[in-house]
């Protein structure tokens, strides 16, 4: 399995996690993952959160930045964050690709439905996606 690049302390998800209030942040920008609030080793330790990120990086890869940007802002317009289909499938993936990743990375699978932590409307734990 072939990682893409991963940036930590990047000022965007710093930016995007102060914006965001959010204790930590991953983003997906073009083809790198930007993580704030949280290390690349803490990261890679987390499959199902790997496995939503590696999804978005998909999404970037098969519909173009551009128009993919495009999609993704229309759907976040029309139905939120949560319901974005972008963000059904990333979390759908997660849920299907966490024993994969698991066994890729050599870490445990975590506890509970998907990644334990998988955001929910309550608690949607946003991620962003440029
Ligand atoms: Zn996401």
């Amino acid at each position: 399995m072939e990682l893409p690049r991963i940036v930590e302390n990047s000022p965007f998800a710093r930016i995007a996690r102060l914006k965001l209030g959010q204790p930590n942040v991953a983003m997906v920008l073009g083809k790198a993952i930007h993580l704030s609030g949280v290390t690349r080793e803490a990261f890679l330790r987390d499959p199902s959160w790997v496995a939503h990120e590696m999804c978005h990086i998909r999404q970037v890869q098969e519909h173009g930045l551009v128009p993919f940007l495009w999609k993704y802002l229309i759907e976040s317009v029309r139905v939120g964050y949560y319901a974005n289909r972008f963000e059904v499938e990333a979390r759908e993936a997660a849920v299907r690709d966490t024993s994969r990743y698991a066994a890729a990375l050599g870490v445990a699978v975590p506890p509970g439905p998907g990644r334990g932590t998988e955001p929910t409307p309550q608690d949607p734990r946003p991620d962003l996606v440029l």
